[in-house]
């Protein structure tokens, strides 16, 4: 008989993983105790040896669904014996913390919740130990019902009981209430509590109203997603004319109807983490085609809350579609709202009606967005359900760091002793609004994680945002500062994510970077590893004119790039529709007079172009908007056929010649070639090069990995061509999954880089 001293880290707080123990100890014939050490948990376990090795074993690699074990370490201990197996309470510890995702409703609970004789009978916050809010309510570690913000709500003597004993399914579930004890819903702004705020909620969307509802990370606007007047209204509002809105449904039959989803992506929807999904519309779709126009597919998502249950079904005798839009509550580029005074101030003009709660969110959490390649998703944003889960790279255990991320769809991250926890979505750091709200969230996460950098790490940018923040924070911590190439970034997010510790061919096909030589980046195809990289090759080069507005106008990169060709660039822009003469003669001033145009190595410009000069989209009122148009194009073609003609491209000094890309395509559109078709060829001889580009690079480097990053590669069959051609040639590609491939994920390849970089 001998006694161990088990710690468990990971995920071990607040998902029902001390009665998982006491059961598992109990079914081992196993004496001892288990503690919540807030950094980890804590067992003692006494038995026979056979019995401790079957104990461990199942603790390892059976732990409750929501738990996430990382690392276990076992010791022998002398001490008194043990007489039963106990639960012991929680002692705030410091050490390694984990702090858990929100957690999706779960069917036990969805049961409960329409069960008449059950106490949390319609309870819009019913939850356990397998599901309900967790980062977003928390204020502080280890995961106690006073550090959240479910503190301010006493739990009843009933409720009490369940939270104290180990049999029941709310053993230390901090969020615990029911009907008597939790909080509430209400219309702002009126008197309706409870019933009557949910009816009337019900009553306004079954109108055709707006409403603006608070859910888990922040408010969602709301419309019946299958009212064409209700969509429009709300675009006309949020002057959102064209983005596609993402839809909530009422479960997965009705997702299957909509939409087809394949296998494994149907586990991904109705799983715990419930992201928005990217499928593929039916053609007898029933929602409203202005959710998602000019688009293959439309994001998905399924009720993740008690209270969207309620809104989809309830007891009334209103009739209520089964397809709503659920778009974030902000307004452009600032973050989510979380609060009423939030919601009220900004989001007054696009709704009709507000149902929220009196329980507070601390930190904001979107929705994660995800597509589906290769069987596996394909993260747009990651947030909500995935963010804090950590990535491990043991070996980055140098210092710890505070990477900033990127200024558009900012994250952030934070490494602690080689795991790194890149944050919720916060937003566009244009917007100075979300720059505060980065503030309050780095401070909080620290705080949560127990993490003190050593290094921040931010972008080299000189005008960013997020410089100046990162700057001023070093200042003021006085911590040294590091500023990394944008590319470089997305290159080691990617080959982080992948654990790769060879050089990589790094490509890095993206919107907008700051170069090295002070141009603009965005093109790139460098031989890198962790510490250091070099620009082997990138493509063309052409003039973007006109600041800002010509990351959203492709026309203006159609007519440079026309002009500076062997074409007849006024009869080209005029026959193709590119843009008027006028409009063609001042580009070409600006170009050579040097007057607001910045040489540009963008690939997503190149994108935006070839919108143009295909005539699909001259300019974006979205990001991505004029590529993702591209795309569909090319998708359309691809349906019927995958043949193309090969244009012949070069790469010599390593230019990349994609500027004879376009041109060749706007010849064929002058000789009425299918627009479909070009734009297929547009994508299929675009991975040619690459490809072509990345053999060479092997012949010299002696390097056969390649890895794919950017913004541009979001486009998935841009991803699927090259990844084909690259595998035909025996490279081995590295592609990101669970990390987003835009600027949602830079933050981990700086702070990786800060965390690896010498002093
Ligand atoms: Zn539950
Ligand atoms: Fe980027």
């Amino acid at each position: 008989m001998s006694i161990l001293n088990i710690n468990v880290y990971g995920i071990v707080q607040g998902v029902g993983f001390r009665p998982f123990v006491a059961r598992c100890a109990e079914k081992y014939n196993i004496k001892g105790s288990v503690a919540n050490r807030g950094s980890f948990v804590e067992i003692f376990a006494q038995g026979q040896e056979a019995m401790l090795d079957a104990f461990i074993d199942e603790i390892k690699n059976r732990p409750p669904n929501r738990a996430v074990v990382l690392n276990v370490t076992v010791e022998k201990v002398s001490r008194g014996e043990f007489t039963d197996f106990v639960i012991t309470q929680s002692e705030k510890e410091k050490g390694d913390i984990f702090v858990s995702p929100d957690i999706a409703v779960c069917e036990e609970c969805k049961k409960e919740l329409y069960d008449i004789n059950n106490k949390r009978y319609l309870h819009p916050f019913i939850n356990c130990t397998q599901c309900g809010p967790r980062l977003t309510i928390m204020d502080n570690m280890p995961y106690d019902r006073e550090r959240t913000t479910m503190g301010v709500f006493p739990m009843c003597p009933d409720c009490e009981r369940e939270y104290t004993d180990p049999s029941t399914r709310r053993f230390d579930a901090q969020p615990v209430c029911c009907n008597k004890c939790g909080p509430e819903v209400y219309i702002i702004g009126t008197r309706l509590k409870g019933e009557q705020a949910i009816k009337t909620a019900r009553k306004e969307i079954a109108a055709g109203k707006i409403i603006a509802i608070k859910g888990i990370g922040g408010f969602h606007l709301c419309c019946d997603a299958k009212n064409s007047m209700a969509v429009e209204r709300l675009r006309t509002l949020k002057a959102r004319p064209t983005k596609p809105f993402a839809v909530m449904m009422k479960d997965i039959r009705v997702a299957e109807r909509e939409c087809i989803v394949k296998e494994g992506q149907r586990e991904y929807l109705d799983g715990w983490q419930k992201p928005i999904m990217l499928l593929e519309k039916r053609e007898n779709s029933t929602l409203s085609p202005s959710i998602a126009p000019d688009n293959i597919s439309v994001g998905v998502m399924l009720p993740y809350t008690p209270l969207h249950l309620l809104l989809f079904d309830y007891p009334d005798d209103i009739r209520i579609s089964d397809c709503l839009v659920m778009t974030s509550g902000n307004v452009k580029g600032a973050p989510i709202c979380r609060d009423d005074e939030d919601a009220i101030r900004e989001l007054s003009g696009f709704c009709d009606v507000f149902l929220s709660h009196n329980r507070k969110i601390l930190i904001r959490s979107d929705d994660s967005v995800t597509d589906w390649l290769y069987d596996k998703p394909y993260m747009i944003r990651r947030s909500r359900g995935f963010a804090p889960l950590p990535f491990a790279l043991h070996k980055a255990n140098k210092r710890n760091a505070l990477a900033i991320g990127g200024e558009l769809k900012n994250t952030f991250c934070l490494s602690k002793k080689g795991l790194f926890y890149p944050s919720s979505y916060v937003g566009d750091m244009e917007d100075i609004r979300t720059v505060k709200a980065l503030d309050e969230s780095v401070k909080r996460m620290c705080d949560l994680l127990e993490v003190k950098p050593d290094v921040i790490v931010c972008d080299k940018h000189p005008g960013y945002n997020t410089s100046s923040f990162a700057e001023e924070l070093s200042k003021k911590l006085g911590l040294p500062l590091i500023r990394l190439q944008h590319h470089y970034a997305h290159v080691l997010s990617v080959i982080a994510e992948n654990a790769c510790f060879t050089p990589v061919i790094g490509i890095s096909f993206d919107g907008t970077g700051y170069g090295d030589d002070a141009t603009i980046w965005g093109g790139e195809i460098f031989v890198c590893d962790y510490t250091s990289y070099k620009r082997t090759a990138h493509i063309d080069s052409f003039k973007q004119c006109g600041g800002d507005i010509s990351a959203k106008e492709g026309w203006r990169i159609a007519a440079a790039v026309i002009n500076s060709s062997s074409l007849n660039a006024s009869e080209v822009c005029r026959e193709l529709g590119i843009c008027t003469e006028e409009e063609r003669t001042i580009i070409e001033r600006m170009s050579s007079l040097g007057i607001n145009s910045v040489s540009s190595t963008s690939c997503g410009r190149l994108f935006d172009a070839a919108s143009a000069v295909l005539g699909f989209k001259r300019a974006s009122s979205f990001e991505g908007e004029a590529a993702t148009n591209l795309m569909y194009h090319a998708l359309m073609y691809e349906k019927r056929s995958c043949e193309y003609d090969k244009i012949p491209l070069s790469c010599e000094n390593g230019i990349l010649s994609t500027n004879s890309l376009l041109t060749a395509l706007a010849i064929r559109k002058l000789n009425k070639e299918p627009v479909d078709r070009l734009a297929y060829d547009f994508h299929a001889n675009l991975a040619d090069i690459l490809t072509k580009t990345c053999i060479g690079i092997r012949e010299k480097e002696n390097i056969d990995t390649v890895a794919l990053s950017g913004g541009c590669f979001q486009n998935s069959l841009l991803v699927r061509l090259c990844r084909e051609r690259l595998e035909n040639n025996n490279f081995k590609v590295l592609l990101n999954s669970l990390l987003p491939v835009n600027d949602g994920g830079i933050c981990l390849g700086q702070a990786v880089y800060g965390a690896l970089k010498e002093e």
